[in-house]
């Protein structure tokens, strides 16, 4: 670290990195339009309001370099050798971000007018300046990367439930219609399946928000391993669940229907301590997709399914009848 200075000299010049290999008449020039500047914490040394006039090489403390609103975001710190508003001079437009003092901060400015000079005269200038900036390039490629690994997690957040992981409705609504498209044009069988825990309510009301919680899990879990990788399994709504069986007949996603239920059934819930939790029942209501059925036709037609299923005594597999041909389905049925 340098010692606290008043008075820039020929000598801290040389030092910079910038000037790393520069020849002294070079730097003798150049110090009559450097300058020390001292900043107290929080003042702005740039701003992508105004285009800079001059550079700045920190000696002493820190700068952070924010973006957006109200100094919104902060995407790097500055320490002692680091300069800034390099690119602003050279291009004669403002910064892209703010420059502002953390702590007290010393910095050496340089006159715009001069580092153009320097620009022009010295190659040794021009290849520090070049490296320099391509440093800089190689952290803001960096920034990119993690942001955009940022932006793709909180997508997948957006379209996931917090509670099982499964799918939501959100990922569905967006989903379910490309996927009906993709069978329609290739007229592949698709189906499927609302289901619903029975008595759910009484389940929490008996063991406890945070078993019913446990149980919705469990249930998760059980279907989400029972089924094929291509197919979907989606957290409806509070105790409802959807499930996704692409590329399937009806009489073979009855059989699966049965299959997940029973496993349900057998499926031991533990809470966290590892006590066991009464287990839980599925009512499932089970429809296949019929050729030109929209996506919620299909969802309103399981769900009806389902309603019966409540009705005839839960913990069963009601299948959909297939739905009387609508005039949209008539027409492209002639047409074909
Ligand atoms: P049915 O057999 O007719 O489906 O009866 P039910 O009691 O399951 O249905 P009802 O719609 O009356 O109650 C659903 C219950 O599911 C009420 C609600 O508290 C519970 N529930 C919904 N979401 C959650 C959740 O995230 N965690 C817990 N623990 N319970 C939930
Ligand atoms: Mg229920
Ligand atoms: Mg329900």
């Amino acid at each position: 670290m340098h010692a606290r200075q008043t008075r820039l000299t020929a000598r801290t010049l040389a030092q910079q990195f910038l000037f790393e290999g520069e020849r002294p008449e070079l730097i003798d020039w150049l110090l009559p339009h450097c300058q020390l500047r001292q900043f107290p914490s929080g003042r702005v040394l740039l701003t992508p309001k105004q285009p800079a006039d001059c550079v700045y090489l920190i000696l002493q403390g820190e700068a952070e370099v924010r973006v957006g609103r109200h100094s919104g975001q902060l995407i790097a710190t500055l320490g002692p050798g680091q300069c800034v508003g390099e690119m602003s001079v050279i291009e004669g437009v403002p910064p892209s971000a703010k420059v502002i003092a953390r702590g007290a901060c010393t910095a050496i400015a340089i006159e715009g007018a001069a580092l153009r000079t320097l620009l022009d005269q010295s190659q040794v200038f021009a290849r520090n300046l070049l490296k320099l900036l391509a440093r800089r390039l190689r952290h803001d490629n960096q920034l990119v990367r993690q942001s955009l690994e940022l932006q793709a997690l909180s997508e997948q957040h957006a379209r996931s439930d917090a509670l099982t992981d499964l799918h939501n409705r959100r990922w569905l609504n967006e989903t379910l219609p490309d996927l009906i498209e993709q069978h329609r044009d290739a007229q592949r069988p698709l189906c499927l399946l609302m289901l619903d825990i029975d008595h759910f309510k009484r389940y929490n009301d008996s063991a406890g928000h945070i078993a019913g919680d446990q149980a919705l899990i469990a249930v998760a879990n059980v279907l989400e391993a029972q089924i094929r990788d291509d197919d979907q399994a989606v957290r409806y709504g509070g105790e409802e669940f959807l499930i996704v069986l692409p590329d399937t007949r009806l009489e073979d996603a009855h059989p699966i229907s049965e299959r997940l239920r029973h496993s349900v059934q057998q499926t031991a819930i533990t809470d966290p301590a590892g006590d066991a939790l009464p287990s839980v029942t599925l009512s499932i209501g089970l429809a296949e997709w019929s050729a030109f059925e929209a996506p919620e036709q299909l969802i309103a037609r399981a769900d009806a399914a389902l309603y019966r299923a409540k009705h005839q005594g839960r913990n069963r597999v009601v299948v959909s009848p297939a739905p009387a041909p609508g005039p949209a389905r008539l027409r492209r049925v002639k047409d074909a």
